[in-house]
């Protein structure tokens, strides 16, 4: 989901010079309409049948300039496998270690950290990230069968 909205998020695009392209339209509404932090192997593979001509690479390009303009945000693994997510203000995410699913864990972010990290290293903090691992339940319940 789109943390403003499609409109909203059209409108600000355009008002910072980007090209609403149809490409770029088809990737804004799939972050719209899903919940599950889609690879871009993932978008591409739902677009590409539709697109004639449309690459992996372009759907990378097209996800980074929208990160850059702040409106997707990129949940990196320190490979080719990020992850995106049409929220970009900041919260928590809970991976399955045994089927990949990422899901949103809302609960208020923990400010006092970001505080006791500054004054533990002397680093001016800009955000904090925390990923929780674990099994889901559906893969809980599948290896109790
Ligand atoms: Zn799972
Ligand atoms: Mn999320």
């Amino acid at each position: 989901m789109l943390t403003h909205g499609l409109d909203w998020t059209y409108q600000y695009l355009r008002s910072q010079g980007v090209r609403i392209t149809p490409q770029r339209q088809a990737v804004l509404e799939y972050l719209d309409k899903t919940e599950s932090h889609p690879t871009a192997e993932t978008i591409y593979n739902s677009l590409k049948s539709k697109f004639e001509g449309l690459s992996l690479a372009t759907v990378y390009n097209i996800l980074h300039l929208f990160k850059d303009h702040g409106v997707v945000m990129e949940l990196s693994y320190g490979d080719s496998s990020s992850r995106f997510d049409g929220n970009a203000e900041n919260h928590y995410h809970i991976t399955c270690s045994r089927c990949g699913k990422v899901e949103d864990y809302h609960r208020d972010l923990v400010p006092e950290i970001e505080e006791e990290a500054e004054r533990a290293t002397g680093f001016k903090v800009q955000y904090h990230r925390v990923e929780f691992v674990g099994i889901c339940p559906e893969c809980a319940r599948r290896n109790m069968q």
